[in-house]
C-alpha cells in the first residue's frame, strides 16, 4: 500500500461527510471544510463547532470522529 504518513487523522479536505446528520437530519456536509480548515490550525474543535452551530451532539460526533476511508477503498477500484 502506498505511504499515507503525511495525511491528518482527521482527514482532508477531498473527504466524504454525510450531507445531513444520520440522527437528526440536520446538514453538516455544508460546515465539513471550514472544520477541518480550523482544527488543523489548531483551533480547539468544540469551540469551532460552536461557531459553526453545530449544537447537537448527534451532529458533533459525525465531525469529531469521521475518519476518511475513501483513498483505501479506491485501491479496490476497477481499472479500465
Ligand atoms: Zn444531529
Amino acid at each position: 500500500m502506498q505511504e499515507d504518513s503525511d495525511r491528518s487523522p482527521i482527514g482532508d479536505e477531498s473527504m466524504i461527510i454525510p450531507i445531513r446528520c444520520f440522527t437528526c437530519g440536520y446538514p453538516i456536509g455544508a460546515v465539513w471544510e471550514e472544520f477541518v480548515k480550523r482544527v488543523r490550525a489548531g483551533e480547539d474543535p468544540a469551540k469551532v463547532l460552536d461557531e459553526l452551530g453545530i449544537k447537537r451532539y448527534c451532529c458533533r460526533r459525525i465531525l469529531i470522529s469521521h475518519v476518511e476511508l475513501v483513498r483505501e477503498v479506491m485501491y479496490f477500484t476497477k481499472k479500465s
